[in-house]
């Protein structure tokens, strides 16, 4: 049995922070898992700016609320929702996910949450476990499936080495070079067919 497994901002969404920090004008939001390895360090470098900038989950939620999927990416996911059980594992968190999942017509979710306070601060985060997207796959593995995987960030790349086949997907080129173990490719039709090849099934249906 096989399962797809797939990062969400970058690959399928735009990143959200980075559609934020364009809305508010505030360049430092614009750093994402691709500049900054390390996401408590990142995430506790947006909450700080939130908190100086006197912005709430709302003013996040609402800019979220303009986003539509990546060119191609609600066809794709449909493509492989018809040939994998497919699984979102994502940094993201669900109070910021429900506009752009509900465009991707719901595909299983796992991610994080905010923590927010009763006048919509948003006041700390919770990970729902260490080292989350590589964790998923080492589970599913115990459930015995074959797992392949694309992300496009350092966040993914302890998935892409647990899973049976990962690939990098728009990733930026220094990633690349660091990782030069996983396939990269540029656009969700070459990861299809890199997905086709992966399998262990005849996916030419
Ligand atoms: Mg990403």
């Amino acid at each position: 049995m096989e399962l797809a497994c797939l990062d969400l901002e970058g690959v399928l969404v735009p990143e959200i922070w980075i559609a934020f920090a364009e809305r508010t004008g505030i360049d430092a939001l614009r750093a994402t898992t691709r500049d900054i390895p390390d996401y408590n360090v990142l995430m506790r470098q947006r909450l700080d700016l939130l908190e100086r900038h006197h912005l709430k989950i709302g003013d996040i939620q609402a800019v979220i609320a303009t986003l539509q999927p990546l060119e191609g990416a609600i066809d794709f996911v449909d493509w492989l929702r018809e040939r994998f059980q497919v699984i979102i594992l994502s940094d993201t968190f669900y109070e910021f996910s429900r506009p752009l999942m509900r465009q991707l017509q719901w595909p299983t979710l796992f991610c994080h949450r905010l923590v927010t306070d009763a006048g919509g601060r948003v006041i700390d985060y919770k990970l729902r476990q260490a080292d989350p997207k590589r964790a998923a796959v080492k589970a599913l593995h115990s459930l015995n499936f074959r797992v392949l995987a694309a992300g496009d960030s350092y966040n993914d790349t302890t998935m892409l080495g647990e899973a049976d086949v990962g690939f990098l997907i728009h990733a930026p080129q220094h990633v690349i070079d660091e990782f030069p173990q996983f396939r990269a490719v540029d656009s969700l039709a070459e990861l299809k067919q890199a997905f086709v090849a992966a399998s262990d099934r005849d996916l030419s249906l």
